[in-house]
């Protein structure tokens, strides 16, 4: 489960899933930027322009699009976008806490 699409979370996801033959999971905002290895930075326009060239994300299929309360190992999908359009956090049933990762 990828929380969201920027550089430093989704950079080696290709990788990974190909490597340990996963799929990968993100939100539906996300998919497009996954897909295409089109992956932005947290930043600024020429940051993004920058990782682009010299640390390009290699596309990767996406196995599964997550949606708001669907159940991930017993963690509930909450869908938080404005981070990134498909940003993913996590919430455990039952206990009122919540994980996010920017
Ligand atoms: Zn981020």
């Amino acid at each position: 489960m990828l929380t969201h699409a920027h550089f430093d979370h989704a950079g080696s996801s290709g990788w990974l899933c190909r490597t340990f033959g996963v799929p990968l999971w993100c939100g539906a905002g996300d998919a497009a930027a996954i897909r295409g290895g089109r992956v932005d930075t947290h930043c600024s326009r020429t940051l993004n322009l920058l990782q682009r060239a010299l640390l390009p994300v290699t596309a990767c299929q996406v196995g599964r699009i997550l949606q708001e309360g669907d159940v991930v190992a017993g963690f509930e999908v909450l869908e938080v976008p404005g981070h990134s359009p498909g940003a993913l956090a996590s919430g455990a049933i039952g206990t009122g806490c919540c994980s996010a990762a920017t």
